[in-house]
């Protein structure tokens, strides 16, 4: 068999008046007046309600919540483990044409089914506005599906190159022994689906912890998964507090991987946990994460300055920079600074409107929730105290959801807090560096922090293009030339930093496929 040819989902652009806007927004008005929802863990594909119920609220509007789930309690995550085991032989035996044939089923129910649900979802759950739900929930989650098909062809058909006379050597990619654990991030329903569906698509059954703060956007996934065929036990739904189901897979012998986008701190704990665990094994689990960022766009004298305001401003502040890639140093040659860049960056913020992400005036919404509200406005007064100039933005307003204003802050020091820390939030530090210091700059961006996820490159000389790159060499996993560092696409661009940001196994390629495989050499003589 041969696949289908596999291309990106085409975007919807939600002109006003559109069918397409019409759709999204009856679907949010369906949304706003059903929730709030109930969702329970499924194990074994049946629904378990423990009644611990916890509650995810709508960042836009914290009176109100989108769901309340049923956490995982010790029991049933030990039945989801159970199950996850028991289900693992049939799935891997599964033809793999049958395996495909399921996840190409979910990309299509995701783009005509359940597009316009998962983007409400998002949208009210998560906060973004219509056209970040729809690059993240409608077209990455529907490619990392058909996409991930694509990638495990390729990945089967990577046999040896030489047979010796009467014999035939070849290699199967087995699922791991055991069972994966998936551990996703509230930023991105698509990573949600990806976390658990990379894993299962090579033959792996998963144990599946989404984020509290997307349960609900998770949960539709999940049903659409069992919808286009995964069988129960292949996946396993377990919301709940994150220390609990994760400690108790971490700590299971057959615990075989761990596949997480989140934070830093958390996955470096997480990793030590696992270390500790060792003996209890019988192989040394995989580890993969994506975890944090500091990312930068650095702007060289020969910038096209109109370009590099636009792409700075959607860098830094769409989905209030609530992207592991999203921008958050700002380094500008000063002739560029004082040449109109700053001038323009300020009046194009100055439009930005800020508000519910619903109403499809704002480019702006939300922050995920109160801690995430409170820490970001704790650096921009850390900023301050450290000497940093608010140029613009500065303030917040939680009182019906947890708004914060798109900010820049000017420092004098290239190695002040915000330069070094990640805030994940609309807040951009800029630092200004005289033109002749563009080569010290690249040093300094290499030096100031752990991370070492994305960064772009303004400039229209391509020679300094070209040794920014170079001498940026391990600074980024994934480098832009004039155009911002966030919004790689699946089979494009493919995604991951090293350093503290992650093991840089590339999401949305064939690389991390191979890390939820184990292969088995077989040499047959005649
Ligand atoms: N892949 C996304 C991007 O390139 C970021 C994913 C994340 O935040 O983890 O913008």
């Amino acid at each position: 068999f041969k696949i289908p040819a596999i291309e990106n989902e085409p975007m919807r652009s939600f002109a006003p008046g559109s069918e397409e806007r019409q759709a999204l927004e009856a679907a949010l008005a369906q949304m706003q007046q059903e929730l709030p929802f109930e969702v329970p863990c499924i194990v074994n594909g049946k629904e378990v309600k423990t009644g611990k119920l916890a509650k995810q609220p709508i960042p836009a509007d914290h009176a109100r919540h989108l769901c309340e789930y049923h956490e995982a309690d010790a029991a049933t995550v030990a039945s989801a483990i159970d199950g996850a085991l028991a289900a693992k032989a049939e799935w891997e035996s599964m033809p793999w044409n049958d395996r495909a044939a399921i996840f190409l089923k979910a990309a299509d129910l995701v783009s005509k089914k359940y597009r316009y649900k998962l983007l409400a979802a998002t949208i009210i759950g998560q906060g973004k506005n219509a056209w970040q739900a729809e690059i993240d929930a409608a077209a990455e989650l529907a490619d990392f599906f058909r996409f991930g098909v694509k990638f495990v062809e390729e990945l089967y058909s990577q046999q040896p190159s030489k047979n010796s006379a009467g014999a035939w050597n070849r290699v199967e990619y087995r699922a791991l022994e055991g069972f994966v654990l998936a551990v996703s991030p509230f930023n991105f329903t698509a990573i949600g689906g990806n976390l658990p569906g990379t894993p299962a698509l090579v033959g792996n059954t998963v144990v599946w912890k989404p984020s509290p703060a997307a349960t609900y956007s998770n949960y539709i996934v999940y049903q659409i998964l069992a919808e286009a065929g995964v069988p129960p036990g292949v996946i396993q739904f377990v919301p709940g507090p994150p220390p609990e189901v994760v400690e108790q897979c971490i700590s299971h012998p057959s615990f075989a991987a761990l596949h997480f986008t989140g934070s830093t701190f958390v996955f470096k704990k997480l990793w030590k946990d696992i270390a500790s665990n060792l003996d209890k094994y019988r192989g040394y689990p995989r580890i993969v994460g994506e975890t944090g960022g500091k990312n930068f766009h650095v702007v060289h004298k020969s910038a096209e300055i109109q370009n590099a305001v636009l792409q700075t401003i959607r860098g830094a502040y769409e989905y209030q920079g609530q992207k592991c890639s999203a921008l958050s140093r700002l380094y500008v040659s000063s002739s560029v600074w004082n040449g109109g860049f700053k001038d323009l960056l300020l009046q194009e913020i100055s439009k930005i409107k800020v508000g519910a992400p619903w109403d499809f005036a704002n480019f702006m919404g939300p922050v995920i929730g109160r801690p995430a509200y409170d820490k970001i406005t704790g650096y921009i007064q850390k900023a301050k105290e450290a000497g940093g100039e608010v140029l613009i933005g500065g303030t917040g307003d939680d009182s019906k959801g947890y708004f914060v204003k798109p900010t820049v802050i000017l420092t004098k020091d290239p190695k002040s807090i915000t330069m070094r820390e990640e805030i994940f939030g609309p807040v951009i530090t800029a630092y200004v560096f005289e033109d002749s210091d563009f080569d010290k700059t690249l040093e300094l961006i290499d030096s100031t922090t752990e991370y070492a996820l994305t960064g772009a490159i303004f400039a229209s000389d391509r020679k300094a293009l070209i040794s920014a790159t170079n001498k940026l060499r391990n600074a980024a996993g994934n480098v832009y030339y004039n155009e911002k560092c966030t919004g790689a696409v699946v089979g494009q661009q493919p995604f991951g930093g090293a350093r503290g940001s992650g093991t840089n196994d590339k999401a949305g390629s064939i690389s991390i496929f191979y890390r939820f495989v184990s292969a088995r050499s077989i040499k047959e003589n005649f």
